[in-house]
Parts: C-alpha cells; structure tokens; sequence
C-alpha cells in the first residue's frame, strides 16, 4: 500500500509519453517505484501547466510547433524528437516543478518533481533533449506567489544556459551553477555564475558555490535541479562516483538545512550507458530524496 503521509513527490502517468525510449520521458516512473520503496514520499498529481504559464516564457510559435508537430525542425527541437503526446507529457512534468516549488514556498519542506529535460529550454525553442524550460516557469510562479529571492541551485552536469536565457532580466531570479560539461554554457551575469567543475575538485566546488551565496537566509526558496550525468557512469567526469554524488546530496540540504531553507528539486540529467541501467539511475536519483528526508528530520524506514 502508497504511504499517505510524508513527503511530497509530484508525479504523474502522463509524465511519460507513449513510445518513447529516451530517458528523459520515461526514467520517471522508475524513479516513483524507488521513491514509494523509501517509505518518506507520499507521490502525488500535479496541476499541467497552462498555456499562460508556458507563454510568459516560450514563444507562441513554439508552443504551438510543439502542439501540432509542424514546423518539424521547430517540433523536434528538444534533440529527442516530437511525439503525439509530448506537449501533455511537457505540461504535466513541467507543472509538477512548479507544484513542488509552490508547496516548498508554503509549507516549508523538501518536495521533488519526478521532472527532467528541462533547463536547455530557450524562449524560443527546446535544446539539448529539453522541451520547455518548467524551472523558469517555476521560478515566475515562485516570484508571484510573493517569493522575492528564488535561488536556482543548477548541479546537472551540463550548464543552464536555457533558464538564463528564458529570465533575463527578471528580478528576483538567481542561479548558482557548477557543471562538469561546458555544454550550454553562459557568461555570468549578475543573477547567474557558472563554474566548470572537474572530478578532482568536484565537491569542493560545489561547497565553495555553496558558501559564495551572500545572505543565504533571504533566499525565500531554493529550485534544485540534481542531475547525476555528472556520475562517471552516466556520460560524466571519470572518478565522480555513487559516492560523490551521494556526498554532494548531503551537501546541498545540510546548507539548506543550516539556513532554513526549503528546497524543491528534480531530477534533471542520468543517462543509461553500458555500466548503468533505468534502474541504476533511479538508484542514483534516490539519493537525493534520501538526503532531502534526511536533513528534514525523517528517518529512513
Ligand atoms: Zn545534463
């Protein structure tokens, strides 16, 4: 039987779309299966996106490519490819962001999106099997729910490029980024800072982005988007292991913690290889929501 009391994980069938095989849109209910095992996380259904809510952030003729198929290129822009049902499986993960941030904000606590392919997503089209930019459209909802301070805390292995790109500008957004690939990188602005990390110092580089986040305790509610293709079995950094990555979870909400901080998250970058199955990335992605349990005083069952 589903625990009804715990965490909130959001999650929904229609995440995934039919017939894909790419991990981005199906990976998540493996994770569901992993995340109910834990005992903490009570999983439920967000609220898709509306067309609103994609418009304040992407070009209507890219939501409307995504809609119809047509223009193709435009479609199928996300380097995955367009499928029947992918604008619903986009509108029901990317709501499920904005859910999680929305309930983190309110109540105060870790909660997680079960949500990936997302932060390479431009205003004007997908990138880098990313289809629509949920954490920018988070972050919108976070700011007019009357967050003033969203801190986008960007630890997949490739860098958020897209999530600058769609909130240039925008007052209230801030991004901390420490990234093993130079992929989608940016220069920093004065709400973004990029580091290109490496498996030596990998940790450390993430502490030190950590420690660099002036006045921490104004941060109203911080957006993690906790990819583990950093791992070096997921297309990472040599030498980054289950262990690291399991460090760097403990990292990330021990400082949440410390500061009193609530953190939504999701799953972001975890690709399969020949040394790494679904369920072995699922594995890898558990440890956040271990972590996330962990720093808010519930104990593994
Ligand atoms: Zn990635």
């Amino acid at each position: 039987m589903e625990p009804t009391t715990g965490l909130t994980a959001f999650f929904d069938d229609r995440y995934t779309t039919d017939g894909a095989e790419f991990e981005t849109l199906r990976k998540s209910s493996t994770v569901r299966d992993r995340v109910l095992d834990d005992g903490r996380w009570v999983i439920r259904s967000p609220r898709p996106l509306t067309e609103a809510e994609v418009l304040a952030v992407h070009d209507r003729c890219y939501l409307e490519a995504l809609g119809s198929g047509d223009p193709a290129g435009l479609a199928g822009s996300n380097g995955i490819g367009w499928y029947p049902n992918l604008l619903e499986a986009v509108l029901w993960s990317g709501g499920g962001v904005r859910d999680a941030v929305l309930e983190a904000l309110q109540e105060r606590r870790p909660t997680a999106s079960l949500s990936s392919g997302l932060h390479h997503a431009r205003p004007e089209s997908g990138a880098g099997y990313c289809t629509i930019n949920g954490i920018a459209i988070a972050v919108r909802a976070a700011l007019a729910a009357g967050a003033v301070r969203v801190l986008v805390l960007d630890l997949d292995a490739h860098c958020g490029g897209g999530t600058v790109a769609c909130l240039e500008g925008v007052a209230g957004f801030e991004q901390v980024d420490v990234s093993t690939s130079g992929y989608d990188a940016y220069e920093d602005t004065s709400a973004a800072a990029l580091r290109i990390s490496s498996a030596g110092t990998y940790l450390d580089d993430v502490a030190r982005a950590l420690d660099s986040i002036s006045r921490p305790g104004t941060i109203d509610v911080v957006l993690y988007n906790a990819g583990v293709d950093p791992h070096e079995a997921s297309g990472g950094a040599a030498g980054i292991t289950t262990d690291t990555i399991a460090r760097r979870e403990a990292l990330v909400f021990e400082w949440a913690a410390a500061n009193d901080l609530p953190v939504a998250f999701t799953l972001a970058g975890g690709y399969r290889s020949s040394r790494l199955d679904l369920g072995g990335i699922a594995d890898l992605h558990l440890l956040a929501f271990r972590a996330a349990a962990q720093a808010a005083g519930l104990r593994a069952a």
